[in-house]
């Protein structure tokens, strides 16, 4: 199975190319005849941050002709533990612009094109049309139902790949063959089950084992070799050191490629999902009533109110950084513990970033306590804009 058409005869890889890409050549899977389809080839990238990173650096390295990178995001220091393809240097820049750079210095013989835009459902279907393979490297779900729904629409293979703490999955959805993830997840979990890399965390290798896999099934059906991970889950679990396999099957009835679809043109993927559709920290969705700013909290401590601060991240995040005087609840132990607290009191709740905590704060309210503020940014914006001695995380 391929996803190209005959390669013209006007593809030619002049003799600069074919040392470059000796390796590949002298395999019969690949030979000139596939090395040529590669440089015919074009795979739009969605995201260039983690899985991105391996999936930007392997795809331009093999010859891959024309690789497309959507992202909107500037370069942070967090982000450096993963995304291999930007340098400390880039703090700040533009991920395309950096992600390209690095790119044509790996391969200057591939074209490279930028998106500087979030993917929406405005704009998908005219950025993916003109490519042949997508890759879906972002790690959230309106993106992924987007990305899905787009590449179903329009007839491409969606080489998924999903990346939490230790663990990975890899599989490509590709409607005409097999099962879309759709097919695999009709609905999206609930708003707040799933924490992103950014509340949870991830192994700084793990993205780059999964972007890898990515890359490699990418390739495959560009050559038009090997099986393709079609109709199969791979799970990948770095602390068992194990892969495992899932079948999937079509669902006759999946909403965008079942035999009476409902879904036929794209939608409100964060009204879908219930999420905002990025992969940064995002605040909480709390009414401004319900909030205060680090600022407003100091001033008031400062005044002598009497408030209950409740940090309810983990101790091992207590560890890194932690607000003077605050009590330490994490939010899983909250519901045993909620004797500990008491409604009459001022309580302002805090986490790293806020989201987890809002949370709390939900919970709490569900239950009576009415005088809650949730501390907006958490702890990190506490530490940006109030106490520069703390770390930030
Ligand atoms: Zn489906």
């Amino acid at each position: 199975m391929t996803v190209l058409e005959k390669t013209p005869e006007t593809v030619v890889l002049s003799n600069e190319e074919i040392r470059r890409y000796s390796r590949h050549l002298i395999m019969p899977e690949v030979a000139l005849a596939g090395q040529k389809k590669l440089k015919r080839a074009s795979v739009l990238l969605v995201g260039t941050g983690g899985l991105g990173s391996p999936l930007g650096l392997y795809l331009a390295a093999a010859g891959v002709g024309r690789i497309g990178l959507v992202d909107y995001d500037v370069v942070d220091e967090t982000n450096l533990q993963r995304q291999v393809i930007h340098g400390t240097k880039d703090i700040g820049r533009s991920k395309l612009a950096s992600a390209k750079e690095r790119m044509l210095d790996v391969n200057p013989y591939v074209q490279v094109d930028t998106y500087e835009t979030v993917l929406t459902s405005e704009n998908a279907l005219d950025i993916l049309k003109g490519y042949d393979v997508i890759v879906d490297g972002t790690d959230n779900f309106p993106t992924r139902y987007l990305v899905n729904d787009a590449c179903v629409l329009l007839g491409k293979p969606n080489v998924y790949g999903s990346i939490f703490r230790f663990e990975g999955q890899v599989s490509v959805f590709y409607a005409k063959e097999g099962p879309c993830y759709r097919c695999l997840f009709p609905q999206p979990p609930p708003p707040g089950l799933v924490p992103s890399c950014a509340e949870g965390g991830v192994l700084g290798i793990l993205p780059g084992t999964i972007g890898t896999l990515q890359a490699t099934e990418a390739i495959k059906l560009i050559l038009g070799i090997g099986e393709p991970l079609i109709g199969r889950l791979l799970l990948y679990d770095a602390l068992q050191m194990r892969f495992e396999e899932v079948k999937l099957r079509k669902n006759p009835k999946c909403p965008v490629c079942g035999e009476q679809p409902t879904v036929t043109a794209l939608i409100d993927y964060e009204q879908f999902c219930g999420v905002p559709a990025h992969d940064r920290e995002n605040g909480s969705k709390l009414a401004s009533e319900w909030e205060i700013t680090p600022q407003e909290l100091k001033t008031r401590l400062d005044r002598g109110e009497r408030i209950v601060i409740v940090d309810v991240r983990e101790p091992h995040e207590w560890d890194i950084a932690h607000i003077e005087g605050a009590r330490l609840m994490p939010l899983g132990s909250l519901a045993e513990r909620v004797h500990e607290l008491d409604s009459a009191d001022e309580i302002v709740l805090h986490c790293k970033t806020g989201v987890r905590s809002a949370r709390a704060l939900e919970f709490l309210r569900g239950i009576g306590f009415r005088k809650l503020k949730n501390l907006k940014g958490g702890i990190n914006a506490w530490a940006r804009e109030v106490d520069p001695r703390l770390p930030t995380y």
